[in-house]
């Protein structure tokens, strides 16, 4: 195999087969090819596409660069949840608990941020001590013992993904649904699960900007999974603005534990309910979408969720003290209020840009080697629909590095439009797939 002749292929618009795609992902997983000509084929992916046969083989491919694990000597069904990529979207943090605290098992691999959008694993990781870096025999034994792990990809499991994110994240090749869809199936078909819940992110704020285009992604995903025999569905859903009003890694966990509480913001405490409810759904503990609802309140009503959400901390070997004193997590040194140029009413926001914003203050990296800050981000006051005032305070943005500052600032300023009438209110889950 001539590495070259794979990417000039690809960059004309030809199609490899099975077998070169195969090669590929093995020899680089095995550090056999170096990362400037992946970054190539990938960026010749991201323009040309591939047919439906490449991604399954690609898919195949990744999936079968490590372990496939089976938990089938744990009882219960094991159910997980998946996000494409959001700004603010820490879904997973609650409804991996809730789903383990309502009789789940919930074995969830993740990844770090992409591009603009924030990862489960930075989040995970801005509570001290926290190891998203188990072994397989550890992974077993706390899926075993609370009913939920959370780690990312590792040497064992999904190695290829773990590569290609990290490459990917920083060479603009995310946005193509052939990447996205090899990189979430791996990693969820590696996990030995019965049934998986997606949640395809459609607006501003997502990889998927136009709404045809998350559909296609969902279907695709919802086509694969089905095809190895899992039970997938996808809900479409709004990120025309950042989830909640928390953007950055530990703010966001601050957020996730006001939600486990019964308190948080109302987009948020409503999406978490309904992929919820679907993951009882497809689990069987619900015979419909608001029973599981109803089963997913109780968990938090009840305070088993934080429970079980303090369980996972402990022994993940996190500080799970933060569960009751968040002011443990860390915390930006300043912040700073970034004033209305407008007044009237929210009508949209550029939601890539408050990503972005946290990326640019030290939220997300530019580089592979880049570490985060995860103390720092935005707290987003004024969203769609608010009515505001000039000179008021649309959103906080905490931060360390004051040079930081300014790039973040701009972005935020920018990111608002604003009219004199409110706009019509638009639904949270735009479309569900596969159900
Ligand atoms: N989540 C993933 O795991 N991979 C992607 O490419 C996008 C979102």
């Amino acid at each position: 195999m001539r590495v070259t002749d794979l990417i000039r292929r690809k960059r004309d618009g030809g199609e490899l087969t099975p077998d070169e795609i195969a090669s590929l992902i093995r020899a680089y997983t095995r550090d056999e090819v170096p990362d400037y000509q992946i970054s190539a084929w990938l960026m010749a992916i991201l323009w040309r596409g591939m047919t439906r046969a490449e991604i399954a083989a690609l898919t195949d491919a990744m999936l079968h660069s490590g372990e496939v694990l089976d938990f089938s000597d744990l009882p219960g069904r094991k159910v997980d949840k998946h996000s494409t990529g959001g700004v603010g979207d820490k879904t997973s943090l609650v409804v991996a608990p809730v789903a383990a605290a309502g009789g789940l098992r919930v074995p969830m691999i993740s990844g770090r941020g992409l591009g603009h959008t924030g990862g489960t694993l930075d989040k995970l990781q801005s509570i001290p001590g926290f190891s998203v870096d188990l072994s397989l025999k550890e992974f077993h034994r706390v899926l075993g013992v609370c009913g939920c792990a959370m780690i990312g990809q590792t040497a064992e499991i999904a190695p290829a993904d773990k590569k290609l994110y990290a490459l990917r994240d920083v060479t603009g090749t995310v946005e193509s649904p052939a990447l996205i869809c090899s990189s979430i199936m791996s990693k969820k078909l590696a996990e030995g699960i019965d049934a998986l819940v997606l949640d395809v992110k459609v607006g501003s704020g997502a990889f998927m900007k136009r709404e045809e285009d998350a559909a296609n992604l969902a279907d695709l995903l919802v086509e694969t999974g089905t095809r190895m025999g899992k039970r997938v569905v996808a809900l479409i859903t709004d990120m025309d603005q950042p989830l909640g009003r928390a953007v950055g890694n530990a703010l966001e966990v601050i957020e996730v534990l006001e939600v486990l509480d019964g308190r948080g913001p109302a987009d948020l405490r409503d999406l978490c309910l309904e992929l919820a409810a679907w993951m009882f759904l497809l689990g069987g503990s619900a015979a419909s979408v608001a029973e599981g609802k109803s089963l997913a309140a109780e968990q938090i009503a009840s305070g088993r969720a934080k429970e079980k959400f303090r369980e996972i901390v402990r022994l993940q070997g996190g500080d799970s003290a933060v569960v009751d004193a968040p002011e443990r997590l860390p915390r930006a040194r300043h912040t700073f209020d970034v004033p209305s140029g407008g007044q009237g009413y929210v009508i949209a926001t550029e939601c890539e840009q408050f990503g972005t914003a946290c990326v640019a203050l030290g939220g997300g990296r530019a580089k592979k080697e880049d570490t985060i800050d995860p103390a720092v981000g935005l707290t987003v006051h004024r969203k769609v629909g608010d009515p505001v005032r000039r000179g008021e305070t649309l959103c906080t943005l905490h931060y360390n590095d004051a040079d930081r500052l300014d790039e973040a600032r701009q972005l935020v300023e920018t990111a608002y439009r604003f009219a004199p009438e409110p706009p019509s209110p638009r639904p949270l889950v735009r479309r569900v797939l596969g159900a």
